[in-house]
């Protein structure tokens, strides 16, 4: 959020003031009217029975699919010569007979994913670099940001946070400049009553500080990445500390996966219950953990297929529900799950399927010479165009390869802006280099990965 100069350059109450200017500004588009209409509608659709749920999912899908075939040229072009007869059709097993669509398809497509009835300034794009460093650029309706919002606050609720109640937040905003070597390496958000707390500034000497700042704002609720509270909570055990605060009562980890050991680690130092969160930027699935520690597809939110994959995992392949503007249908999002024999029933009484275990996105952390580890650094090519596949890799402690295999576009000004990108989160104690490449190696199982530490 907060990379720009004159950020970077104000005074710390200035920087708190911009945080919750932004934020505020932010949650009232998030947070409006809408999204507590929808927020109540969903917090009753989490105890609707299967059948409920199977009648809501097919309602969707017809809504979803008729109107794309009719509204947006990218699917009227494919399921034109499908004769497809909407009165016969029986969803939610109709959607079946309709063509898989992928993220090359979506790039490939571009504005014809975009429905005719919906188009102009009441759209918000947002990019993203994947776990491929390929980018992605998608447009969503104020009604989907809503209801999107809606479901994170289901999640929030389960783990036992209420509106208004404090909540810390260590998600890789860049909110405490790279240079910074000395605490406050977080910023009060008094917007979201947050205390936002710096992913890049963890280290075992800053290790003490974060403590302490977490002990004294005492949250209801902390939201992570897995490698941050991951790195806090193993630091704590080392030191043979626990969470001082009184009113922990949960923390939701999310974007990144979640070990079962870090899990365990990061509850022992805390001394509350971790709850995660899957989801992606296409937004066509979703799985949270509910009170009794087990995984939920939130089979409200979208329609998930699952296609057999090796070894007796699944690949997602979903359709959400949200967004009727540029709907994905049928999308192949490529992470895994292995899925709960059907028959197993979650002790907490809610009907939707149970995951057994969540294969998201594993990138490896980089390591500076100051002792920090660093992990989702794959959104610094976010935003930064003239890139068709880009990785980071690691192989000595005191450097840094940014890999860029370059589409025409790309530029000097590409060139500074990924350097500007990096530096924010790394800092200037590290070499840094960007290569031009004809393509990105893969592991020795084929897998792509976005950062990669040899060290
Ligand atoms: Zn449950």
């Amino acid at each position: 959020m907060s990379s720009s100069f004159a950020y970077r350059h104000s005074p710390i109450w200035a920087q708190e003031l911009l945080i919750s200017a932004k934020s505020s500004l932010r949650s009232t588009m998030r947070e409006g009217r809408a999204f507590e209409a929808m927020a109540a509608e969903i917090h009753k659709s989490e105890w609707w029975s299967e059948r409920q749920l199977r009648g809501f999912q097919s309602q969707r899908l017809r809504l979803i699919v008729e109107s794309a075939a009719r509204d947006v040229p990218y699917y009227r072009e494919k399921y034109g010569p499908l004769g497809l007869d909407f009165e016969k059709l029986e969803f939610p097993d109709a959607v079946a007979s309709l063509p898989f669509i992928t993220k090359a398809d979506v790039r490939e497509g571009g504005k014809s994913l975009i429905s005719e009835e919906r188009r102009g300034p009441t759209l918000f794009p947002g990019n993203t670099s994947g776990t491929t460093g390929t980018p992605l650029k998608l447009y969503q309706d104020l009604p989907a940001i809503n209801r999107e919002n809606a479901f994170i606050w289901r999640q929030l609720t389960w783990a036992g946070l209420r509106r208004g109640d404090r909540r810390a937040w260590i998600r890789g905003d860049v909110i405490v400049p790279a240079r910074q070597q000395k605490p406050p390496y977080w910023r009060l958000n008094r917007a979201e009553n947050m205390l936002m707390l710096s992913s890049f500034h963890l280290s075992e000497s800053a290790a003490p500080a974060y403590f302490d700042s977490l002990t004294v704002f005492d949250p209801v609720v902390i939201q992570a990445y897995p490698s941050s509270i991951g790195f806090l909570a193993s630091w704590m055990l080392s030191a043979g500390l626990r969470h001082r605060g009184r009113s922990l009562r949960g923390i939701v980890a999310s974007s990144e996966t979640l070990s079962d050991a870090q899990r365990r680690e990061i509850e022992r130092a805390f001394g509350c219950a971790v709850f995660n969160w899957y989801g992606q930027f296409e937004r066509v699935a979703a799985i949270g953990t509910c009170e009794h520690g087990r995984y939920h597809l939130m089979s409200d939110y979208s329609f998930v297929e699952m296609l057999p994959a090796e070894n007796g995992l699944f690949e997602l392949v979903g359709t959400g529900f949200n967004n009727l503007s540029m709907p994905l249908i049928r999308y192949r999002c490529g992470d895994l799950v292995r899925p709960a024999p059907a028959t197993e029933r979650c002790a907490c009484g809610r009907s939707f399927p149970l995951i057994e275990q969540v294969i998201g996105r594993a990138d490896d952390p980089v390591k500076l010479p100051d002792g920090r580890s660093i992990g989702r650094l794959h959104h610094i090519f976010n935003d930064v165009e003239g890139i068709l596949e880009a990785q980071i890799r690691q192989d000595r402690l005191d450097a840094i390869a940014i890999l860029v295999v370059p589409s025409p576009t790309f530029n000097d000004r590409t060139r500074e802006t990924l350097q500007s990108n990096a530096r924010c989160r790394l800092g200037d104690g590290i070499a840094l280099e960007i290569q031009m490449v004809d393509s990105i190696p893969r592991t020795r199982n084929g897998k792509f990965k976005s950062v990669v530490c040899n060290v």
